[in-house]
């Protein structure tokens, strides 16, 4: 029976996560449950999977968290604070599935990987502020990481193990990424000038949190994906190509040298690659049904519109940058979305906003986490002060 912490257990992915667990109950058990804020959501959870551990990233949530927990006849330990959260997410279970969201995640990610963990990986933002640092951890502690962005997963299916090295493997060509193009593919620059929240969080094809649904709407998902895919897999920007494919049913592909190009094709639906990565090498059900490609009748592509979607090159410049590069960019982005989702900054308006940031903050990525998280502060400061001038 393996134990398995889910950081982020109340949002989409964690729910996902749960609900693969929930359909092994013989190899899998929720033993640690964290979310960020949302004490009653949480509570709600614990009383149906009953985990040993439960942890509250905000302090003023512990004592709902415990009382709520008393209240329901529970015996699962109550615990608040990000410190408590990462230490208890290493040491509570054998796996650890990161979908926190944000850079909140970093410290989270990296205990894991300094406790020799398995890591089930959907927080792409904890490796773009922190690829470097990450992937020496799961190399000095012997951890596990298993891509959950459903491109990095097809693309870890797709590639000669061990992935972690595929940039120096010679047969591999490069590797391409696809996009669904979010929810204004088609559109120009100037018809973007006035959307709102609602229209940019509803996704065509899949159902996600609030701020990767902007994420995708911009195109800077897929930005921080090509960010991710150069620390998981070793390849440099040159290797990395994004191409939009509107089905969402081929996740991603792999070009090698001899013309070959492998590609993992599937229903969007995240619970695939969370088996995949709880049972790896294995394979088990997910609660995902056979792709029918009969059905799904054609598969298409085209270019990403780089005009209307600043966002994609912002993110490559930044990873040919470095790391601080990509910090900055990552942390100006968080600022610039909340901004946008509470209506204080425009859609376009955010591409100004990360590119303002990355031209202003001198991006010193530091030897330490320390460090890091320092830059990453700078950058949030100077991304709310642009906002904040705009008004
Ligand atoms: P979500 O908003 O639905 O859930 C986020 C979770 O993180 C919640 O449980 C929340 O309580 C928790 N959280 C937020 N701030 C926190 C903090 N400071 N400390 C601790 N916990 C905190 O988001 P989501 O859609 O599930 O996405 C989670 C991550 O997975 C993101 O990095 C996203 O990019 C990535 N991802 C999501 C999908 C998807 O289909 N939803 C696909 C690929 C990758
Ligand atoms: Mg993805």
């Amino acid at each position: 029976m393996k134990r398995i912490a889910i950081l982020g257990a109340t949002g989409s992915i964690g729910g996902s996560a749960l609900d693969v667990i929930e359909r092994h109950p013989d190899r899998y058990r929720a033993g640690v449950l964290a979310a960020g804020r949302q004490v009653e959501a949480l509570l709600e959870l614990c009383r149906k999977h009953r985990p040993e551990h439960a942890v509250i990233a905000d302090p003023a949530g512990f004592r709902r968290l415990r009382d709520g927990l008393q209240e329901a006849g529970l015996a699962t330990h109550a615990h608040a604070g990000p410190e408590a959260l990462a230490e208890v997410a290493a040491e509570e279970a054998e796996t650890v599935v990161a979908a926190i969201v944000g850079a909140a995640g970093v410290p989270s990610v990296l205990a894991a990987a300094r406790a020799g963990r398995r890591i089930l990986l959907a927080n792409k933002e904890a490796v773009v502020v922190a690829g470097d640092l990450l992937t020496a951890a799961v190399a000095a502690h012997g951890a596990e990481l298993l891509p959950v962005d459903s491109e990095h997963n097809a693309l870890f299916q797709c590639l000669p193990q061990p992935a972690s090295r595929a940039g120096q493997h010679p047969a591999v060509r490069r590797i391409v990424l696809t996009a669904s193009g979010g929810p204004f593919r088609g559109r120009s620059r100037d018809e973007l000038a006035a959307v709102s929240p609602e229209q940019a969080c509803a996704h065509p094809n899949w159902s996600m949190g609030r701020k990767i649904s902007v994420d995708s709407a911009t195109l800077m998902n897929k930005g921080l994906e090509v960010i991710e895919a150069h620390w998981l897999f070793g390849l440099p920007a040159e290797r990395i190509d994004v191409v939009v494919h509107p089905q969402s049913l081929v996740h991603s592909l792999v070009d090698y040298v001899d013309g070959s190009t492998l590609a993992q094709l599937g229903l969007p639906d995240m619970r695939t690659a969370l088996a995949y990565g709880l049972a790896w090498p294995e394979r088990i059900e997910a609660g995902v049904g056979a792709l029918d490609l009969l059905r799904a009748g054609r598969l298409d592509f085209e270019p990403p519109d780089r005009t209307a979607f600043p966002a994609l090159d912002l993110a490559f410049g930044a990873l040919r940058a470095g790391i601080g590069a990509t910090t900055v960019l990552n942390a100006a982005n968080e600022v610039a979305v909340s901004a946008f989702l509470q209506r204080e900054l425009g859609f376009l308006a955010m591409a100004d906003c990360i590119a303002a940031t990355l031209d202003a903050v001198a991006p010193d990525p530091g030897a330490d986490l320390e460090a890091r998280l320092a830059l990453d502060a700078r950058a949030r400061r100077v991304a709310s002060d642009w906002i904040a001038r705009q008004r």
